[in-house]
């Protein structure tokens, strides 16, 4: 007999009375920039597609073919008999593609960073953590043994403070997310690693809203920042702009992938990854180069979206990232303009608390290489209209 029944309806419950239940709005068809929705055919600014290549027609045929060469899965981890070449392949791509020296691959970002501290860190070392740091990372961090510093969000002098108090440490890490993806900001690298540099500690940099697109040529915010050779270790995923399916990866410094090769829990204690994603990934990384007008489309689509939306009067977090946070601070009127442009057929998500602070509702639109310049406009006018009419600008 199953005795806990109650208790669990009764968690349930509560979340339904505290206005925190999630829905699952189901895509009848492949992710793009313009999907099926049960309630029909809807302009899609609520993925982190950033590139337009999830489910790409060439991304598909290379998936296909790898069905036919390598087969569907290994039935086994890396180690025991899960390594093709394409493996090897991929993450000698991915250390190309980043200029790192190495490159280890997981079946998500979320493993990458659960498998990465508890490996490399011990009790008589540190981690430092940026805040608003990632659920994987938080998740990562509490695995390991290391004394745990927590700076409020990119705050510098915080960080130092956090820096100053571990200076006993044997080895003292130093982690971010690349992109924060509530508010679209990047952590300020240039500035976290000049501080790493002073008090000779490791940086980790989660660039999984990033990789594939931030930068002149795609290589995230290292790129950005100019300090692709100041970042000891990135993790990342395959599943938002680079294809979109799953699986991630860490990469950098060659002794910490070994090392990872050797002790990191989700790496030799879970599947290997499908051979499809390997080959997919592989072009994904060669398209990015083949094709640099992908990045810059991604690029000039964000800044015409941020300044006819600033144009129009909403009030816009300032950035760069293809994540553009429209501000409208109460719940309700933000939930209200989510579901009207989702009738007028733009998908977006409204997010308020506990997601971001109470009080600073917002609407998260996400940008594409793949929305073409009048899917853009068209969107930013739908936001006008519905906008206007609740009042929400003049
Ligand atoms: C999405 C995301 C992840 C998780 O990536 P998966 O490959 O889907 O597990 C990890 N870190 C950050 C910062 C992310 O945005």
């Amino acid at each position: 007999m199953f005795s806990e029944r109650e208790r669990f309806v009764e968690e349930l419950q509560q979340i339904e009375d505290a206005g925190l239940w999630k829905n699952e709005r189901q895509i009848l068809g492949p992710q793009g920039v313009v999907i099926n929705t049960v309630d029909g055919e809807a302009l899609n600014f609520c993925s982190n597609n950033y590139l337009g290549l999830s489910s790409h027609p060439e991304i598909l045929e290379t998936a296909k073919s790898a069905l036919d060469s390598h087969g569907f899965g290994l039935s086994s981890v890396r180690f025991i008999c899960g390594t093709q070449d394409i493996h090897k392949q991929l993450e000698d791509r991915v250390s190309s593609f980043l200029s790192t020296e190495d490159t280890i691959l997981y079946t998500s970002c979320f493993d990458a960073n659960g498998g990465l501290f508890e490996t490399i860190l011990g009790p008589e070392d540190a981690v430092i953590s940026d805040e608003l740091n990632h659920a994987s990372i938080i998740d990562g961090v509490r695995l390991c043994k290391a004394r745990r510093f927590r700076y409020s969000h990119s705050d510098m002098s915080d960080l130092q403070r956090c820096l100053a108090e571990s200076r006993d440490a044997r080895t003292r890490l130093v982690v971010t997310d690349g992109v924060f993806s509530m508010h679209g900001d990047l952590a300020p690298l240039d500035e976290i690693c000049s501080l790493c540099d002073e008090h000779r500690a490791l940086l980790v940099v989660d660039d999984s809203h990033a990789t594939g697109f931030i930068g002149k040529t795609g290589r995230g915010t290292p790129e950005h920042f100019g300090v692709q050779d100041r970042v000891d270790i990135i993790t990342s995923t395959f599943g938002k702009a680079l294809g979109g399916a799953s699986g991630g990866f860490t990469s950098g410094r060659k002794e910490v992938i070994s090392l990872l090769r050797q002790r990191s829990r989700p790496y030799l204690f879970s599947n290997t990854v499908a051979p499809a994603i390997v080959m997919a990934a592989i072009r994904v990384l060669d398209l990015i180069d083949a094709e640099p007008q992908r990045v810059e489309r991604s690029q000039s689509n964000t800044l015409r979206f941020r300044q006819g939306m600033t144009e129009a009067g909403f009030d816009i977090t300032p950035g760069v990232h293809p994540i553009v946070p429209i501000m409208i601070g109460d719940e309700r009127q933000t939930m209200e303009m989510a579901e009207k442009m989702n009738q007028k057929g733009i998908f977006v998500v409204g997010f308020s608390y506990p997601v971001v602070p109470r009080g600073e509702a917002r609407i998260r639109a996400q940008i594409s290489a793949g929305h073409d310049l009048d899917q853009i406009d068209h969107a930013i006018a739908v936001f006008t209209d519905v906008a206007k009419e609740l009042g929400l600008i003049g």
